[in-house]
């Protein structure tokens, strides 16, 4: 499995492990590359968005050519993962114009929502698929506050989304590559082939 780590800007180094974490966890080798340019995501099988600060993020992937690439990625029906500010940027509408959103999941954002209450926080949360609840880690995270019909709500804080599966991709407000748990990234990217904790 060749998976692309979307590397302008974030924690890129997280993802990469927690993707090479869950790849072995199915006997997959996977070869993991750093994206900052185009004409890479096109190899990928696999893509994942980190987390980091979404307006910069936003702004390279449309300076460098990625942001199309991404989009041909999801088009084709192969999966990404996107975190934090990568849900933002994959988001239909953030609500800033200095997001230029990509629209592959048919949600808005509210970027700084957690962060205006608390910088961060944690918490045990049950999402659908996984057995045991996730150790879901905050950090200035964004709300999702409204979905479209065909989104599926994976898990929610206070009865608001906080991981959501539209088609091919998976997209959390929390920062699942920041423990060492790699079902998030097995969910998104084994769907059929999830892994009991
Ligand atoms: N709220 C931040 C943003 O708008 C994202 C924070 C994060 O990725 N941890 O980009």
């Amino acid at each position: 499995m060749k998976a692309g780590v979307i590397a302008v800007q974030g924690d890129v180094a997280e993802h990469a492990a927690a993707v090479r974490n869950a790849a072995a966890a199915h006997d997959e080798p996977a070869e993991v590359v750093e994206v900052r340019d185009a004409g890479i995501v096109p190899d990928c099988d696999v893509l994942l968005m980190p987390g980091g600060e979404s307006t910069t993020i936003s702004r390279l992937v449309h300076r460098e050519g990625i942001a199309s690439e991404i989009r041909e990625h999801v088009a084709s029906g192969k999966p990404v993962l996107a975190t934090c500010a990568g849900l933002i940027v994959c988001s239909r509408d953030a609500k800033d114009d200095r997001v230029d959103a990509l629209g592959l999941v048919d949600a808005s954002v509210d970027r700084n929502a957690f962060g205006r209450q608390k910088d961060s926080f944690e918490a045990k949360l049950p999402v659908t698929g996984l057995d045991e609840p996730f150790h879901a880690v905050f950090i200035r995270a964004p709300l999702i506050d409204e979905v479209g019909d065909d989104v599926e709500v994976l898990a929610t804080v206070d009865g608001r989304p906080v991981a959501v599966r539209d088609g091919p991709v998976v997209a959390t407000a929390f920062h699942p590559e920041l423990t060492d748990d790699p079902r998030i990234h097995d969910l998104a990217f084994f769907p059929e082939r999830e892994v009991v904790a």
